[in-house]
């Protein structure tokens, strides 16, 4: 599987104003030095609680914040290396779906008009043909032409969901980010969306980078899996290995939380003590030491380094440095 997107040492810190005398205050350390790539054809799914720079991570990506350091390579090309001209031409590649489908759309506009705004931004094309591209990315969603000439009200949130992927479909992208893309949907419709998108994965030969605090969720739909916790990525691996073998202890408590479906087994349930700590000053030594049951005092010191184990496994723990 060749890398479509290669992501290395990203970093987003955002500055937190002047003091009186015109020093810098402070920084969130939203995203710190964050590795991985996406093959073609291949979803990687980043999870963790919020705020711990998932979404931050997938925006950066595509410039929408700009990053403060790192390299973003695109088809070979550094995104972070292009002008705004460039990066724009690029962008009809990779696309975004939000989490919120009644704030990603227009209510004055009709899902036509919607749908069609990408190709008017990107494309010479006649009336008839742009007609055809909607109608066509409506029926790949499981929506009908005939729903061209609604408002978003007139839609269920499934469905309003559904228009904003043939939105992001209607270039024919590469890439598409997935920012939690079914969280703010019931229960029941998300198995729908979630089905759809894998669905559209093999048909249209995406990738997908899926953001999603839901490991249920990022179990269903991801080939690789990271973990983040508070801006850094402490754990990566396929996604049998990730969740049958999990190495960090962040990833265990996190998995010790998710039910069981068999009544007959039953996992211990890992409580973490205390909050997310804060991303202005993160924990000196490894960031997850105030929380960890397995804290050692070197965890206290230094910070661990992402460290290769078996079959393209990485953790960034201490408990590993000495294997
Ligand atoms: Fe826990 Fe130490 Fe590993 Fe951090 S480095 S996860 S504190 S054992």
């Amino acid at each position: 599987m060749s890398d479509l997107l290669t992501v290395r040492n990203l970093v987003k810190e955002f500055p937190l104003g002047k003091g009186f005398w015109g020093r810098q205050k402070s920084v969130v350390h939203a995203v710190d030095d964050v590795s991985f790539s996406i093959g073609e054809n291949e979803t990687l799914g980043l999870v963790g609680e919020s705020g711990c720079g998932k979404s931050t991570t997938g925006f950066s990506i595509l410039r929408l914040i700009e990053p403060t350091s790192g390299e973003v390579w695109f088809q070979n090309e550094n995104l972070l290396a292009l002008d705004p001209n460039q990066l724009r031409q690029r962008r009809r590649h990779m696309q975004i779906v939000f989490q919120d489908p009644f704030g990603a759309l227009n209510p004055r506009q009709t899902v036509e008009r919607i749908i069609e705004e990408p190709i008017l931004n990107y494309e010479n094309i006649s009336a008839a043909e742009r007609l055809d591209r909607v109608a066509d990315a409506l029926e790949t969603v499981g929506l009908s032409p005939e729903h061209m000439t609604r408002f978003p009200h007139e839609f269920s949130g499934g469905q309003r969901q559904r228009v904003c992927v043939a939105r992001a479909l209607v270039l024919r992208p590469k890439l598409i980010i997935g920012d939690e893309p079914v969280s703010a949907l019931d229960v029941s419709v998300r198995a729908q969306v979630l089905n759809l998108m894998v669905r559209l994965q093999r048909k249209l030969n995406l990738s997908y980078l899926f953001i999603s605090h839901d490991l249920a969720v990022i179990r269903y739909v991801s080939h690789r899996v990271g973990v983040m916790y508070l801006g850094q990525i402490v754990e990566m691996a396929d996604v049998k290995t990730l969740y049958g073998n999990p190495l960090h202890p962040y990833t265990w408590a996190l998995l010790s939380a998710v039910p069981v479906p068999d009544p007959r087994r039953s996992r211990k349930r890992i409580i973490l003590a205390g909050d997310v700590p804060s991303p202005v000053n993160p924990p000196s030594g490894c960031r997850f030491h105030p929380r960890c049951t397995e804290v050692m005092p070197v965890c206290r010191e230094e910070m661990p380094q992402m460290r290769q184990m078996n079959g393209g496994h990485q953790v960034r723990c201490h408990l590993y440095s000495s294997l």
